[in-house]
């Protein structure tokens, strides 16, 4: 079905589009997002029956220590400390995963050859987060938020209750990110896949938008609290908050590294931008350690997982 539309595209529009398409590998067209997503998000949140969650934590599981130039355009030499973390949504009495952090094997292929720090202790409580999870959702199919999953000791028991979509499993088959996270078709064939538009209500409060770009897979997660506190996870769409504030993305070779769409996400950015100034979600992207650390001492995230 995929490979049909993007046929009919190339016969339609010409050589071109194929070109764009091709770099970056079956991202569909990225439109704008419509006017009223917010509210329709906000009314996904209330149309599961239930009691909304009450706290979110998160777990850093690795840190990445990079040049701030390869994380957003224009950037210094300084160091940025990209956090390696996975969040947990807590309700009353279940929890739900969001992404799955990753063992010490994974982590050392974002090293590019360098050793930097990984946190085995704190991996372990994760894991245990996962088995004791009622869901688990992926923001994107990249290694550092889907291995904890794949590679776990656990996998029988999490793949079935691990909600995935079409486009993650499908690059997980064919064009995994790195050998070690690909699944075979048995192994896919575990996962909750759901298809969606735009929108889909996984929990009570919890919303995926779909958000393909950094990868065809990729997706946003929202989720409003008792108490009406309401957060974006943007998940990869910027590495920084400063991404957003400044409307900036990756340089053009981390852009061209990983294959991503800029057009989308710079799409994405805008109306992520909007909402924070806007309608005052707080924004929340997988890696901003200093972000991360801020939140933790306000009080808006959690440091540490409920076990
Ligand atoms: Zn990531």
């Amino acid at each position: 079905m995929m490979r049909l539309n993007r046929l009919s595209r190339i016969t339609l529009t010409g050589l071109s589009l194929w070109l764009a398409s091709s770099t970056a590998i079956s991202q569909e067209n990225f439109r704008p997002y419509p006017d009223d997503l917010l509210s329709r998000v906000r009314s996904a949140a209330q149309s599961l029956p239930g009691d909304l969650p009450q706290s979110i934590g998160f777990a850093k599981v690795a840190e990445s220590h990079r040049p701030y130039s390869d994380i957003i355009e224009d950037g210094s030499d300084e160091q940025f400390i990209s956090a390696r973390a996975a969040f947990q949504i807590r309700y009353g009495r279940s929890t739900i995963m969001l992404d799955s952090g990753m063992d010490e094997e994974v982590h050392r292929y974002y090293g590019f050859g360098r050793t930097e720090p990984y946190f085995a202790e704190t991996n372990k409580s994760l894991q245990q987060a996962l088995f004791d999870a009622e869901k688990i959702i992926i923001t994107h199919e990249h290694g550092d938020h889907v291995s904890g999953v794949i590679r776990s000791p656990y996998f029988r028991q999490l793949a079935p209750k691990t909600i995935v979509t079409e486009a993650q499993i499908e690059s997980l088959v064919e064009r995994p990110q790195l050998p070690q996270i690909q699944l075979t078709a048995e192994q896919a064939d575990q996962f909750v896949v759901v298809e969606y538009g735009l929108i889909h209500a996984v929990a009570p409060g919890i919303v995926l938008i779909k958000s393909p770009g950094h990868t065809a897979g990729h997706q946003m997660v929202y989720v409003q609290l008792t108490g009406n506190r309401e957060y974006l996870f943007i998940g990869d769409i910027g590495w920084s908050l400063d991404n957003i504030t400044e409307q900036k993305l990756r340089p053009t070779q981390t852009i061209a590294r990983i294959g991503e769409d800029p057009n989308a996400l710079m799409l994405q950015m805008q109306w992520i931008k909007d909402r924070m100034d806007q309608d005052g979600l707080i924004l929340v992207p997988s890696h901003d350690d200093l972000l991360l650390k801020k939140y933790a001492e306000e009080g808006i995230l959690s440091d540490s997982l409920r076990l």
